[in-house]
């Protein structure tokens, strides 16, 4: 909102095949422009074909995470030349579940993200409290916290990333936080971007959580929410379509 354009990006997680991600890829080809900008982040093995696909189309695609090194002795990881080199423009980092079954602290979220912009990437950085963490009132100390250790490691490129708070109590439950409840974080959010760069007013946040083509165009007219990371309703063309077109 604002004069920021809104960004909707699907996270497909650990979900697709070559089969299902050919009708998927076809029918987000098919849909024509957008009033958003929009990608999918999918799964690594799967990079090369939304890469042939999503040429030339309303989307950019992009990855859900990336190794804080270049290159090296780390089997299993996947590095952000790597993802350069498939033409990724988005990569998130921090997704709360990384953070919480992957064990990844701020400050590798952090180191993650650099490496990304090192290589011309645009971080999507991850934030976001647990129902705990929401009920014990801490919601602003931890997001504050998360958002806090990327802007002190980016330093004066942290107006390069995106930012997407994602409640983790709504995250696949069916749960969305409230349009208020979210624009109050955002607001925060913003706030502490202002105090580190003067690209704030233009930095794009988003809203994760249980978004839904009935909830995103409520969602997306609040002051501070700039767009979606969707994750269950990424996996079908007409819904997210249906959200892109909310913006
Ligand atoms: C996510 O995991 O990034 C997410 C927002 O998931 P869902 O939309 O399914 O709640």
């Amino acid at each position: 909102t604002q004069s920021r354009r809104t960004l909707v990006v699907g996270n497909w997680k650990m979900h697709g095949s070559h089969a299902a991600n050919e009708q998927l890829l076809e029918a987000l080809k098919a849909a024509g422009p957008l009033p958003a900008d929009a990608a999918v982040c999918v799964p690594f093995p799967y990079l090369a074909q939304a890469a042939e696909r999503l040429a030339r189309t309303a989307f950019a695609w992009g990855a859900q995470d990336c190794s804080q090194h270049e290159q090296g002795a780390y089997t299993g990881e996947v590095s952000a030349p790597m993802l350069a080199d498939f033409g990724c423009r988005y990569v998130i980092v921090g997704h709360s579940e990384r953070r919480a079954l992957h064990a990844e602290s701020d400050q590798l979220v952090a180191d993650k993200a650099k490496a990304a912009l090192a290589k011309g990437i645009t971080p999507i950085v991850c934030v976001g409290e647990t129902l705990a963490q929401r009920e014990a009132g801490e919601t602003e100390a931890v997001v504050k916290r998360q958002l806090s250790a990327v802007i002190h490691t980016l330093a004066h490129c942290a107006g390069e990333m995106v930012v997407a708070y994602e409640p983790v109590w709504a995250i696949g439950t069916g749960r969305t936080a409230s349009p208020e409840q979210a624009q109050q974080v955002h607001a925060l959010l913003r706030a502490q971007l202002a105090a580190a760069t003067p690209r704030a007013a233009q930095m794009q946040i988003l809203y994760g959580g249980s978004v839904k083509p009935d909830n995103a165009v409520e969602l997306f007219a609040k002051a501070d929410i700039d767009g979606g990371l969707i994750g269950g309703a990424s996996l079908k063309a007409a819904d997210f379509l249906a959200i892109c077109r909310a913006a």
